[in-house]
């Protein structure tokens, strides 16, 4: 497979703050990829670097195989579907769909057979005649992404764009993004500060720190084998502890389970350490119990609807865990 997009020691930075710091970045043509990190990690600069609304200060920026790191935004192969729609109010929906075609100069015939080839596609024929204050915002969403779509360009850029949606919409749209990404085999590059959107849709996450890539992989891959201490606690629930907590003795600066990859047993076994039930957290499917191991807290998943009685000590056996130096996972210990 080929990269459509390839960063190259590309930095950008605001006075002292290193905004972005990225060494190489390769986008695989026709896989859905997000930028994922906490609050000032270099995200939405990341993706205004690629959009051409900013520009690096040193670096290369590869689309389609052209150097288009000095090229203005309007000039670059790439749709933009941002947080809050960015829909013309005195537009139609169909005008607004058909805008990037009109500005191209396309003929009026071709324009309508594209703009209703994409609506049919995403489901929002009806809604053709209609201005965009009489849509819910799932479906102005649904039309702001049609009309970044409807110049197939090489690269979609999507920046927070569920942000703005209710619960049950967003996880409705994630859903249909994939699903249409995949249909019509787009590469897509899609900023987002919430995880599970991340997990759900990604087929590889691109995750940042500090400016910099800490890891690309798939969701699971991230999740199982993190590289760093700072993936590891920022996707997925971890808990950090000392080694003497579990009696390990190898030099690591501390070690990290998740709350799935220990077990609450009993009796006393060998391996298993001692702890005490805090509080107990009933989900359903599963449990979340809290405990104190020598004086640290812990979570551990229960599933299999066991009853717990807080204040009663138990033991626990460790299935899983990362060994942790100098901020990297040098091992991952499966007991
Ligand atoms: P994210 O999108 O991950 O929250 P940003 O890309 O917005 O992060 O910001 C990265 C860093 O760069 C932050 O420390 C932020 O304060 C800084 N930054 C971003 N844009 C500007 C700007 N226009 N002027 C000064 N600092 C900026």
């Amino acid at each position: 497979m080929t990269d459509i997009l390839v960063l190259e020691n590309v930095a950008k930075r605001y006075g002292k703050i290193v905004a972005l710091n990225v060494e190489k970045l390769g986008i695989e043509e026709g896989t859905y990829n997000v930028i994922l990190g906490p609050s000032g990690a270099g995200k939405s600069t990341m993706l205004r670097i690629v959009a051409g609304l900013d520009y690096p200060d040193s670096g290369k920026i590869i689309l389609g195989g052209k150097d288009i790191t000095n090229k203005p935004a309007w000039e670059r192969d790439i749709g933009l579907v941002f947080q809050n729609y960015a829909l013309y109010p005195h537009f139609t929906i169909y005008d607004n769909i058909a805008l990037p075609l009109t500005v191209k100069g396309l003929k009026k015939e071709e324009i309508r057979e594209r703009v209703m080839q994409i609506v049919k596609v995403m489901g929002i024929e009806e809604h053709i005649n209609k201005y965009p204050r009489q849509l819910s915002g799932g479906q102005q969403q649904r039309v702001a992404l049609a009309r970044a779509i409807i110049k197939q360009p090489k690269l979609l850029l999507l920046d927070e764009p569920l942000s703005n949606l209710d619960a049950k919409v967003r996880i409705e749209l994630r859903s249909y993004l994939k699903s249409l990404q995949r249909q019509l085999n787009i590469t897509a590059l899609h900023v987002t500060h919430d995880q599970s959107e991340a997990m759900a849709i990604a087929d590889n996450l691109v995750v940042l720190n500090g400016g910099a890539v800490d890891q690309v992989g798939s969701p699971k891959d991230i999740y199982e084998n993190p590289k760093t201490v700072f993936v590891s606690t920022f996707i997925g629930m971890l808990n950090v502890v000392p080694t003497s907590a579990f009696n390990i003795k190898d030099g690591y600066d501390s070690i990290g389970f998740r709350p799935e990859n220990a077990e609450i047993v009993d009796k006393q076994e060998p391996g298993t350490v001692e702890g005490t039930i805090k509080y107990v957290e009933y989900q359903g499917e599963e449990t979340i119990v809290y405990l104190t191991v020598s004086e640290n807290s812990v979570r551990i998943r229960d599933r299999q609807n066991r009853t717990f009685e807080a204040g009663k000590k138990v033991y626990i056996k460790l299935k899983r865990a990362f060994a942790f130096k100098d901020g990297k996972v040098v091992k991952t210990v499966q007991l």
